[in-house]
């Protein structure tokens, strides 16, 4: 890590959104409901580095961006640029914010305004920010065409007549024309064929070096991320799980999120096509009601058992799987075994009941446990027989509550520091991380 000072530095950042927050609602009486799209994320940005962002999409990744920019207010916590609290600007601190600050967008088709000539494009902040005479903006507009790989002779067409690739040059070439210290690059490249991709992603490298830039890359393409960045943060269900430098998070990834993100990208060699690829299970949940401790607990392969319950790690992810279900009552207990017992008054008779466990096991459990966990899970499925769902919960939770959904991790110290309860104290850990 740097020890000079960051130029952005972002402090248990919060952006949350409202559902059912409408004066309709109120007067109905719902309860407004947060979608927290960030939840409490840090990290800093040193000056010329570029700061990858990457996780599944929806994770919350772009909402940064914004809210770092101040395109979009935050719910809590604070953003530093060169020293100063962005929310605290205004007046001409503001401005003076907003040209240092640019962001370069995902989709060079919409980002574009169909109705201006490239040229007027390139020139709109320059004339917003009130920047030289009209001659000098001109000529700036020619350099900056220029300076991203486009010809003068081309100012005066409009969008449509360029290639995406094109469109994102003017993209860039808009972001810099304020002489900007910092970009933040949104999927700079995802909606570009893959063979401008690196075009772009080259001429990126190339002004960063020219204009000293500092930048944040919002990803979802590990590969993109890899080429192009110096250190990356991991976000999942926002927050960043993981954050280190390029090359130990792809060659020593340590959060279990992290580590499956990278088995889900396609093996460019035969040796490592011939691996065997994890890949993760379920989905995501959602930012509107997400798990209790470890966001990731739902599908991590890695979750911590409590420290006296000797169990293999995949018997221990398929209990903690069907009580999800059971805590969800995401099971038809009137078709069990085809619907061949009787449940009416929601409870089967009691001569039944042996049957019915049977058959709820083999629907919802697709592995023989050893015979002391099975008989835990059978009196959970028994209280299901009389649509005790509680009960059933309870049963699964007294005997094999993991710390991983009790306590939240932070990320723990370091250069490559990961918010996981296998790294730092391992308070209940059982587990071995190295062993995935
Ligand atoms: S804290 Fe637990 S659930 Fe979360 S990633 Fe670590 S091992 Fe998995």
């Amino acid at each position: 890590m740097s020890a000079e000072q960051p130029l952005v530095r972002v402090e248990d950042l919060q952006k949350y959104f409202w559902e059912n927050d409408s004066l309709l609602d109120r007067v109905l009486g719902s309860e407004p409901v947060a979608v927290r799209a960030v939840d409490g994320v840090s990290f800093d940005i040193y000056p010329g580095e570029t700061l990858g962002l990457v996780g599944e999409s929806g994770c919350g990744k772009s909402t940064t961006g914004e809210t770092l920019l101040r395109l979009q207010e935050p719910t809590g916590g604070r953003v530093e640029f060169d020293g100063h609290d962005i929310y605290d600007l205004d007046g001409s601190d503001l401005t003076d914010f907003r040209r240092e600050a640019q962001v370069v967008f995902q989709d060079p088709f919409s980002s574009l305004d169909p109705r201006m000539t490239s040229g007027e494009i390139v020139q709109q902040p320059l004339d917003v920010h009130d920047v030289g005479t009209e001659s000098e903006r001109r000529d700036r507009v020619r350099d900056l065409l220029e300076r991203v790989g486009l010809s003068t002779d081309q100012l005066d067409r409009y969008p449509h007549e360029f290639s995406g690739g094109q469109r994102q040059r003017i993209g860039i070439a808009r972001a810099l024309a304020l002489e900007p210290e910092f970009l933040v690059l949104d999927e700079p490249t995802s909606a570009l064929d893959v063979s401008v991709q690196a075009q772009v992603l080259n001429l990126l490298d190339d002004l960063q070096s020219e204009f000293d830039l500092t930048y944040l890359l919002i990803s979802h393409d590990l590969s993109v991320v890899r080429h192009v960045c110096d250190r990356v943060a991991v976000m999942y269900l926002g927050e960043i799980v993981e954050i280190g430098p390029v090359d130990e998070i792809f060659t020593e990834p340590k959060h279990p999120y992290t580590k499956a993100l990278l088995e889900s990208v396609p093996r460019a060699s035969t040796d490592e096509r011939a691996r065997d690829r994890e890949t993760l299970a379920g989905d995501v949940p959602s930012p509107r009601d997400p798990p209790s401790g470890c966001r990731f607990r739902t599908r991590c392969p890695m979750v911590v058992p409590p420290a006296d319950v000797e169990i293999d790690q995949a018997d221990f992810r398929a209990i903690m799987d069907l009580r999800e279900r059971i805590e969800r009552r995401d099971v038809s207990l009137e078709t069990v075994g085809d619907g061949r017992f009787d449940f009416e008054d929601g409870s089967v008779p009691d001569t039944d009941v042996p049957g019915f466990v049977a058959a709820l096991k083999d629907r919802l459990l697709e592995r023989d446990l050893p015979p002391r966990h099975d008989a835990v899970v059978e009196d959970a499925l028994a209280e299901l027989a009389a649509s005790n769902w509680e009960s059933a919960a309870r049963r699964l939770r007294t005997e094999y509550e993991s710390v991983c959904e009790r306590d939240r991790p932070e990320l723990d110290e370091g250069p490559h520091p990961a918010a996981c309860h296998l790294y730092g104290d391992r308070p209940d850990a059982a587990v071995d991380p190295d062993s995935w």
